[in-house]
């Protein structure tokens, strides 16, 4: 219990990569804000598994990611209720894979704002609490996407980069407060991101499912096999905890190899 005592907000928590997260945090004594979408049914579940199972406190926002007001309200919720948030994961995210030329304007806007400028927002809200208490941990979902690129993903890529750079900004700023920002950057995971990107990469690339999976998301991955959501949470855990206190600024891979190459 590692992280008794503290709270964790964790973006676009409802599923996922992040609901991964917001699960082991609170197996580490965490109490959680959960954010993100979906049937109402379906998150209620998950909030009140995380209490019964872990013995810790769970709220959930739907804060929209792209509207920069309720991002600080989803941070002043975890302040109000736990004085947090200590750690905060930007993890929210969503794709559109396209040719750069048909690619739809709003979507370029919509990737831009979740999945790079939500970050900004959030962290924004987050430090003036991070730098008083003295400590604090900021972990960003980028993705092997952030260090190189895949055609027809112009926004998804872009947005990554940026995460990466601002991540890189805040480290140095927060430095001398206590405050880490690191990105993990994994390759595929199996999760209903990846799933729902399947049918527009068949269209745009003219495959089937298997040869999608097979040929075009694993084929970049050298082991060949998805990365897990658990694997995932367990870095975020470990950079929340005091053995990953010097390490900031930092861009951590977990992809199989795929950037290695
Ligand atoms: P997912 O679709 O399972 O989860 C995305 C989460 O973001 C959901 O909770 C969803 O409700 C939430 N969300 C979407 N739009 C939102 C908005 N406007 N406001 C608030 N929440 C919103 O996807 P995932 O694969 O778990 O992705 C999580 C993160 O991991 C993303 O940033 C993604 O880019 C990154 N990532 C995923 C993979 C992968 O292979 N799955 C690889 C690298 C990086």
């Amino acid at each position: 219990m590692t992280l008794k005592g503290k709270s964790a907000l964790v973006t676009g928590s409802t599923s996922g990569i992040g609901l991964a997260c917001a699960r082991a945090f609170a197996a580490e004594g965490a109490n959680v804000v959960l954010n993100g979408f979906g049937p109402a049914d379906e998150i209620e579940a998950a909030r009140a598994a995380i209490e019964a199972e872990f013995g810790v406190r769970a709220l959930y926002s739907p804060a929209d990611m792209t509207k920069p007001a309720e991002i600080a309200a989803l941070v002043g919720l975890a302040a109000t209720a736990f004085g947090g948030p200590d750690i905060l994961v930007n993890n929210a995210g969503i794709q559109h894979v396209s040719p750069i030329e048909d690619f739809p304007i709003d979507k370029w806007d919509r990737i831009v704002a979740i999945n790079l400028s939500s970050a900004f927002h959030a962290i924004r809200a987050a430090v003036p609490g991070m730098k008083a208490r003295k400590w604090g941990r900021i972990v960003s979902t980028a993705s092997a996407h952030s260090l190189v690129a895949s055609p027809f993903k112009a926004a998804y890529v872009a947005a990554k980069h940026g995460l990466v750079g601002l991540t890189k900004t805040v480290a140095l700023e927060l430095a001398p407060h206590g405050v880490t920002a690191n990105c993990i950057s994994p390759g595929y995971v199996w999760t209903p991101l990846v799933e729902k990107q399947i049918p527009d990469t068949m269209k745009a690339r003219g495959l089937t499912k298997e040869q999608v999976i097979g040929d075009v998301l694993l084929q970049a991955q050298p082991t060949k096999q998805f990365v897990t959501v658990e694997q995932v949470a367990a870095l975020a855990v470990f950079l929340a905890g005091d053995a990953a206190s010097q390490i900031t600024g930092a861009n951590i891979s977990m992809d199989g190899g795929w950037t290695a190459a």
